[in-house]
């Protein structure tokens, strides 16, 4: 767009003339004036032109937008008219020095999304989109997949080197944090037996520790910290766990493994096959605890008890001395 505008290159050469003025497409791009990023959008058909400037648009910044287009456009297409129109809407607008590029991006989302450029662009928003920038670029790296293709340690794809202490382990582990997914060699975070990835979960930089639901026993209940998960029924009340506040103690839920009818099987089924091993999740409530036995109670490395917490496990039967 930069180079349209100032005319470096010849863009649009002669036997694209009629493609160009016919095309009911538009063009949206992005070009920066003294390192100040704007987006322009152009509909050639209509012969008008579309800026937003982070900044906010001037009668001098249109009009001076105008002029450059339309010299541009006439060194292009000496032979067509060479009036154009110009839009520019209400948006929100950049607070700081930096975000320019951010607020485009943005727009040129609104626009091909078909929505109304967004009126308010927090700074919060602004960072959750660089975010969603970066993810969506390093996705979009190589073939697209190399994120989960490659050792974050080694660079390889597979086997691992045999410098390294590998033993016979070519496993591979993903971070359970990261998006997108960071994976490993087994051999490369040090652990040398299959048997040490039974059940376990790994976050970057951490140890390798013992994952709590899935090491759960049967019929094993862990006291765990809700965060602001999404957990569908309670499996006490079926009312969502998820409507519950996060303020202390009901950011405390309980997860039982079991084994649950599959779908169109009854509870009282006596074969085998009926059942599948479930999470099931319940209120901290005297009323929704009924399934559970309190005597296969644990609580979660994440979850630190405050007198509220205490209150409510000892409210439902729990002896909460006995957990820690
Ligand atoms: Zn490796
Ligand atoms: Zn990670
Ligand atoms: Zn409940």
């Amino acid at each position: 767009m930069r180079q349209l505008m100032d005319q470096s290159v010849d863009y649009l050469m002669p036997p694209q003339v009629k493609r160009f003025f016919s095309t009911k497409k538009r063009l949206i791009g992005t070009y920066s004036i003294c390192s100040h990023w704007r987006l322009l959008i152009v509909y050639p058909k209509d012969q008008s032109i579309w800026l937003v400037d982070p900044l906010g648009e001037t009668v001098d910044i249109m009009n001076q937008t105008k002029q450059a287009w339309q010299s541009c456009m006439k060194v292009n297409f000496p032979n067509k008219t060479n009036v154009w129109k110009t839009k520019q809407v209400n948006h929100a607008k950049q607070l700081d020095a930096i975000s320019c590029g951010v607020f485009c991006l943005k727009f040129a989302e609104c626009i091909l999304n078909g929505r109304e450029l967004c009126s308010t662009f927090s700074e919060d928003d602004v960072n959750a989109f660089r975010r969603t920038i970066a993810i969506k670029l390093i996705e979009l790296g190589g073939s697209g997949k190399w994120c989960k293709e490659y050792c974050r340690i080694c660079d390889r794809k597979s086997p691992p080197p045999l410098t390294l202490p590998t033993g016979k382990n070519d496993q591979w582990v993903v971070c359970d944090q990261c998006s997108p997914e960071m994976w490993y060699h087994a051999g490369c975070l040090g652990i040398k037996e299959t048997s040490q990835l039974k059940d376990v979960s790994y976050v970057c930089n951490k140890p390798i520790v013992k994952d709590e639901k899935l090491s759960l026993a049967m019929d094993e209940t862990l006291i765990r910290k809700r965060a602001n998960k999404q957990i569908r029924k309670c499996g006490g009340c079926s009312v969502p766990i998820s409507e519950a506040s996060l303020d202390p103690p009901h950011d405390m839920v309980l997860l039982k493994k079991m084994l649950r009818p599959k779908r169109n099987c009854s509870w009282q089924s006596k074969k085998e096959d009926d059942f599948v091993v479930a999470s099931v999740h319940y209120h901290v409530q005297p009323g929704c605890i009924k399934d559970i036995d309190l005597g296969k109670v644990i609580l979660s490395r994440d979850m630190h008890l405050l007198a509220s917490h205490r209150e409510r496990l000892s409210d439902i039967g729990v002896n909460v001395d006995s957990l820690i």
